[in-house]
């Protein structure tokens, strides 16, 4: 499946058949976190974006009006399909990840605070700079218990200069060429699709040399074959 939309007629459905099939090793999900953004923090009269969402309330604030409404709206629909293709994930063995920025406040819904509570899940936290970024972005990744993500919790040192290149970083305020800083940094760099790519295989490598010591179980002797 490649650029589908996942409200689209039966998707959801045709992802949830291909995963009970087997077919499907793992799953990097990247959740849009524009309405859950900490980056949103203009005051509600201002043309630039406002709070829809606080700690206290991560669905959505009470008093939202005009736009607003339909932005909380659409982040919380996101928020729950991802939240129903990871549980379909973990009933069916399959490995996970989800990344936001640490700040989102997606992280605050109370499905996700379960979810990194309980046996299924884990949360590492990571900086996008140590991986190739200009800006430190500070990640979180929500993985699946069966992945070690011991390798991708790289993390700067400070908040002024880059222990990775030296300089200072860049800050994601504000827009450059008429696109919002935070939108161009939505990009992964390569760096981090690797070390995420290689805790897949990590796993698979284990799984398979697993597999492969048990096929040849039965044949090695239980004792030495004089006794
Ligand atoms: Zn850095």
């Amino acid at each position: 499946m490649t650029g589908l939309d996942i409200f689209g007629k039966d998707v959801l459905k045709s992802l949830f058949r291909l995963m009970a099939s087997g077919r499907v090793l793992g799953l990097a999900l990247a959740t849009p976190c524009g309405s859950f953004s900490a980056a949103r923090r203009a005051p509600r009269e201002s043309r630039m974006p406002s709070a829809v969402r606080s700690r206290t309330f991560p669905w959505g604030l009470p008093d939202l009006d005009g736009p607003d409404v339909r932005v909380a709206e659409v982040g919380n629909s996101l928020a729950k399909v991802t939240y129903r293709i990871i549980s379909h994930a973990i009933r069916h063995r399959i490995l996970f990840t989800l990344e936001n920025p640490a700040t989102s406040l997606l992280w605050q819904l109370p499905c996700f605070v379960r979810l990194l509570r309980g046996p299924h899940a884990r949360a590492t936290i990571l900086d996008q700079c140590q991986y190739g970024a200009a800006c430190r972005k500070r990640t979180q990744i929500a993985a699946s218990t069966l992945l070690d993500t011991s390798m991708l919790c790289r993390r700067c040192g400070q908040r002024g200069l880059c222990t990775r290149t030296r300089r200072p970083h860049v800050v994601l305020s504000g827009k450059e060429g008429g696109v919002w800083m935070t939108g161009s940094a939505k990009v992964y760099p390569s760096g981090l699709c690797t070390s995420v790519a290689q805790t897949f295989r990590a796993y698979w490598a284990r799984a398979y040399a697993d597999q492969a010591m048990s096929a040849l179980r039965p044949s090695l002797p239980t004792r030495p074959a004089n006794t």
